[in-house]
């Protein structure tokens, strides 16, 4: 966009020379040379005009583009204040959960995967046991821990 910009306001400036040029012109045939000179100046002008334009065509929808990334950044980083990390007192491992007062309505409570969290993304976790599984990368994080087996009968 700036060298098309550069490239408009110098073939200005040669169009303003010529100008000058015509309107110092002595005879005729100073006249007539100074004049097909403007006109050529002039059809550079519309080159670089309809370059500029597309130029500032290209950076409209690069700014479109980006504000709609902005506004889905902003909207996820919304969503995700809403969780907060949270440690299981039995095994000491960490995940999001959904704070207290967002809880109710069309929101249960759920636990998001750290891992995911930290990139982001949001992915609930599913219990599965005593632990909570990542759908999406594959984490497991253990909320309860493994109880002792119990023999199903004693040695004597
Ligand atoms: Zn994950």
């Amino acid at each position: 966009m700036l060298s098309e910009t550069v490239t408009a306001l110098g073939g200005l400036k040669t169009a303003f020379d010529v100008a000058k040029a015509l309107i110092s012109a002595k005879s005729d045939s100073e006249r007539l040379a100074a004049i097909a000179d403007l006109q050529a100046a002039l059809i550079d002008i519309q080159h670089q005009t309809l370059a500029l334009q597309a130029a500032m065509a290209e950076l409209q929808d690069e700014a479109i583009t980006l504000r709609r990334s902005n506004e889905t950044l902003q909207r996820r980083s919304t969503d995700l204040s809403r969780y907060q990390l949270v440690k299981f007192d039995e095994t000491g491992a960490a995940a999001y959960r959904l704070r207290p007062e967002h809880v109710g309505g069309d929101e249960i409570d759920h636990y998001l995967c750290p891992n995911c969290y930290q990139k982001g993304e949001k992915s609930i976790l599913q219990e599965d046991g005593r632990s909570l599984f990542c759908p999406s990368c594959a984490m497991r994080i253990y909320i309860r821990k493994q109880r002792p087996l119990r023999p199903s009968h004693r040695l004597v």
